[in-house]
């Protein structure tokens, strides 16, 4: 199985909120690789094409008044594509990456998100021809309406 990591998920400078408590992805990450069996891959940030495939020039826009937050998110977003590419090929694959992105929608986010990567993952593949329709689970407490919302 691979994970989807990036040492700058460690950051905790982008944010002030539950996702970026310090601490948070080195628990994360210390449970899983010391399981072992797994290959930790790396990845580049989301390109602002990817970006545009579920969000709003604005919501862009907006993301970037804050450099650090739109780094990271652009991080978080290129992990969840290639994630998905790596699904697609039928190979197990788990992201451990932040931002969260589940509250993200076209024009706005909420609830520590900022990009819906997710969203635009299945978006690149269906881009790209590879999917026509995706069955997302989502177990947060409450729902995904930023996937929902780029989809819609
Ligand atoms: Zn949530």
């Amino acid at each position: 199985m691979k994970i989807v990591f990036y040492e700058d998920f460690k950051r905790t400078d982008y944010a002030a909120d539950g996702a970026s408590v310090p601490g948070r992805m080195e628990r994360i990450m210390d449970a899983l690789v010391g399981e072992g069996g797994y290959d930790v891959v790396s990845h580049e940030p989301a390109s602002s094409g990817d970006l545009s495939l579920a969000h709003s020039k604005t919501h862009i826009a907006g993301i970037t008044k804050d450099m650090k937050l739109f780094e990271m998110a652009s991080l978080s977003a290129g992990g969840a594509i290639l994630a998905s590419e790596i699904a697609f090929k039928k190979e197990p694959v788990f992201a451990c990456i932040r931002p969260p992105g589940h509250h993200a929608s076209k024009n706005s986010s909420w609830g520590y998100c900022a990009f819906c990567n997710m969203g635009i993952a299945l978006l690149k593949l269906r881009e790209k021809g590879l999917i026509k329709s995706a069955f997302v689970l989502d177990f947060d407490a409450h729902t995904g309406d930023g996937t929902l919302d780029v989809h819609s």
